[in-house]
């Protein structure tokens, strides 16, 4: 579902350049369930930011459920994204203005599903956040937000769901709660799992571990 061919990332600010990626490759099946881990600065958020098509790379190519997204432009990868791709970000990116459930409605109304209201508020039923429908981001905890973020990335039915830190500065409850509910999303709908972590125990959960040090491939380990 997605291959990654000697990928490269440089970030140009002025005159001074910084290269984050050099000659990334692997390849994810449909279905896998993979960990990217590495030490802080390593490359690893913005590796998944190109896997899924936010950012664009500077070298080599990626390949997303068949389409080269280099090749695509901006309008074309975002309906890319919309279409096959669930991203869980680190500082959960909610709209402010929007309440728990508006944003969760986001991608189901960029899909033009007329049942968005009624879907949305189930995905957030399952999140164990029913309750709270009509908060604004702000009104709700650092869980609470997480877990909207979650029943947004899982509103589309994504064919591969890309989660940075899913459970990071969460407490132990909210963070196996959250666990749970990627995983099981992998286990009924088949859904592919790329996850960012610094946490040893969630990683050695996947199939396969990714090392990732300054900008390169350490070490692709299956389980
Ligand atoms: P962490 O585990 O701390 O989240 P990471 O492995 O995810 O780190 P990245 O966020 O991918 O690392 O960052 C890799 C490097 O690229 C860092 O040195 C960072 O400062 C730099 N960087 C990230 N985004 C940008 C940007 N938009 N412009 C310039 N430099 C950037």
């Amino acid at each position: 579902i997605l291959s990654v061919k000697d990928l490269g990332k440089t970030y140009k600010s002025g005159n001074r350049s910084l290269t984050v990626l050099d000659q990334v490759n692997f390849d994810i099946e449909a279905g896998e369930t993979l960990a990217i881990v590495g030490p802080s600065g390593s490359g690893k958020t913005t590796l998944l930011g190109l896997c899924a098509g936010l950012d664009s790379a500077s070298k080599g190519s990626v390949q997303l459920n068949g389409k080269a997204l280099e090749r695509l432009s901006e309008d074309e990868r975002a309906a890319v994204r919309n279409q096959d791709v669930g991203f869980i970000f680190q500082n959960f990116q909610l709209l402010p203005t929007l309440t728990a459930l508006e944003n969760v409605m986001v991608p189901l109304e960029l899909k033009k599903r007329k049942d968005a209201r009624e879907k949305a508020l189930e995905l957030l039923k399952k999140v164990g956040l029913g309750d709270r429908a009509t908060h604004y981001p702000t009104q709700l905890s650092g869980g609470e937000q997480q877990r909207v973020s979650i029943a947004r990335a899982f509103a589309n039915e994504p064919k591969i769901l890309f989660a940075d830190e899913p459970t990071g500065n969460l407490d132990t409850e909210t963070g196996d709660m959250i666990e749970k509910l990627i995983f099981d999303l992998n286990k009924e709908k088949g859904t592919t799992l790329v996850l960012v972590t610094h946490d040893p125990e969630l990683a050695t959960k996947t199939q396969r571990i990714i090392h990732i040090k300054g900008g390169k491939i350490q070490e692709d380990a299956h389980a």
